[in-house]
């Protein structure tokens, strides 16, 4: 029961019904393309990738290292052209990190931008395997190879047919390299424009890096499919995040951060909520959510809303934009998406009753048929077809979903489970509070106890006891941290999470 799916090539789509709309706008610059534009563009890099690997695309990995830019989206749907694999890497990784990914899904070509040249043809170098060329800048860049090509047709190719591989974030341990097959991906947007409310006409703006799942899936995946603006920045700098939030011209609807963004912008003096006029919401996802934050937001008349996704399934559940659920609901993730199927699960795999933490399972068009490379982590992250998300979550009455924690971080505490997320949400409560993260430590009393690293705001110097008391006052006695440390920093991955096995292994060693 093979088939393919008309528009799930969103640009050759949209380029067909509405090809004078304007797709892509560039920042810095401003440069912009229409949706027949950036087709025929990605037809002619169709054409040259196809000829580069003589005259066959399948299966065959193309990655690329490179900030949002244009050439970049034309690069990944090139491939999904000729049935060719797109691997967007994340360049804030190091060179040692990107070539095991590179030695793990070894791809025949790396475009890099020019920024990245010594490390793209460092990953050169090491196989000879795999050709390397810059983004543009030189005669041979694809660019420049572009510009001399004719545009080809695209290859027809099943739902099933994988079209990128995405690397997870490496919080619990290595990046894994999550297949995302065509059906995945249209299916994922389709999940987005329902729940963040995509439409044509839509102005999206993404300075998040299109490595990751909510770069490229969510915001520019969907943007393209739903015939909207996709309004992309190579970095986030708060003033020109500012500036482009408050430019009627440009009119963005639609903007998306992680927590850390949302409250850098919220303290940066240029921040005028007053001027963003389109603004539907900012959408937040990736890490928790601290409550306060989006009281403060609520205040200045602007929606925060959380989304929960995955690398593995986009977006998986997702606050209404209605700002009385916000304002009421804190710290829900909201509803599950339209195409996703959610379960509760107790260790013993019954479903969990409502308002009980269980893990999180998925299933659903969306979700990713597993990891390249990796049948045992793949096997053993499937049950009866469910994706065990490694999330910790409950369902209240009203049918809204809170996170808990990660599996892998609960710790157990006089007999009592403990959410680390839960105990962290009261202390970053603390206004002399920059950044916490609490982890469970052994401990001869109870097992486990816990130990809550703190960074303190610009200047000030945070009192361990007041935080204790703190904890004392909001939490039951176990989830109450013995250790409270004060810390320069926090160990974090290249998608600023707390790397927590880092914080662990250090304890141990002290
Ligand atoms: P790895 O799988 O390599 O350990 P990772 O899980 O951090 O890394 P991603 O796929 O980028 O890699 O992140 C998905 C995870 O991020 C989710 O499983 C969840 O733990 C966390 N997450 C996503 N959205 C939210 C949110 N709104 N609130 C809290 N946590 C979230
Ligand atoms: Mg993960």
């Amino acid at each position: 029961n093979s088939y393919t799916l008309v528009a799930e090539d969103p640009v050759g789509y949209r380029a067909q019904v509405s090809p004078t709309r304007k797709a892509v706008h560039v920042l810095p610059g401003g440069y912009s393309l229409t949706f027949q534009e950036l087709d025929q563009r990605i037809s002619r890099c169709a054409a040259v990738l196809y000829e580069m690997f003589r005259f066959r695309g399948d299966h065959i990995r193309v990655a690329s290292l490179g900030r949002n830019s244009i050439d970049l989206l034309v690069l990944a749907f090139a491939c999904q052209r000729i049935r060719a694999i797109f691997v967007p890497l994340n360049w804030r990784l190091g060179a040692a990190e990107l070539e095991s990914i590179v030695a793990d899904c070894e791809p025949e070509l790396v475009v890099y931008e020019p920024e990245f040249e010594a490390v793209g043809k460092a990953l050169g170098a090491a196989s000879a395997k795999r050709a390397t060329i810059p983004f543009t800048g030189s005669e041979d860049s694809l660019d420049a190879r572009i510009a001399r090509a004719e545009p080809m047709k695209r290859l027809k190719a099943d739902a099933d047919t994988p079209s990128v591989l995405l690397y997870t974030s490496g919080t619990t341990g290595t990046p894994k390299g999550v297949i995302l097959t065509r059906k995945n991906l249209f299916c994922a947007a389709v999940n987005f424009s329902f729940v963040g409310e995509v439409v044509p006409g839509s102005v999206t703006f993404c300075d998040l890096p299109f490595f990751h799942t909510i770069g490229l899936v969510a915001i520019a995946r969907t943007t393209l499919m739903m015939g909207g603006t996709l309004v992309i920045s190579d970095r986030f700098v708060p003033e020109r995040t500012i500036s482009c939030l408050n430019d009627d011209d440009l009119g963005i609807t639609h903007y998306f951060a992680v927590p850390q963004m949302a409250s850098m912008l919220r303290d940066h003096p240029g921040f005028a909520p007053e001027r963003m006029r389109r603004l539907k919401a900012i959408f937040i996802g990736g890490a928790p959510l601290p409550p306060p934050l989006v009281e403060a937001y609520l205040k200045d008349g602007i929606a925060l809303v959380n989304g929960y996704g995955m690398s593995e399934a986009g977006t998986v559940m997702h606050m209404p934009l209605d700002e009385l659920a916000i304002a009421t609901r804190h710290g829900s993730v909201g509803f599950p998406a339209p195409l996703i199927e959610v379960r509760i699960s107790r260790d013993t795999g019954e479903e969990a009753e409502v308002d009980e933490v269980g893990e999180l399972w998925i299933r659903g068009p969306s979700v990713s048929p597993g990891y390249w490379n990796k049948p045992e982590l793949t096997q053993a992250a499937f049950t009866d077809g469910w994706f065990r998300t490694g999330d910790m979550a409950r369902r209240d009455s009203d049918g809204f979903y809170m996170l808990a924690d990660r599996l892998k971080d609960m710790y157990i505490s006089g007999g009592e489970n403990v959410y680390p997320a839960e105990v962290e949400a009261v202390i970053a409560g603390h206004s002399d509070v920059a950044e916490v993260a609490v982890i469970g430590v052994a401990d001869d009393r109870w097992g486990e106890t816990g130990a809550a690293f703190v960074v303190s705001r610009g200047g000030s110097s945070v009192d361990p006891a007041q935080l204790q008391a703190l904890c004392k006052a909001r939490l039951a006695t176990f989830k109450c941290p013995s250790h409270i440390l004060i810390v320069d920093s926090i160990p974090r991955n290249a998608a600023g999470k707390p790397l927590k096995h880092v914080l662990r292994q250090n304890w141990r060693a002290a």
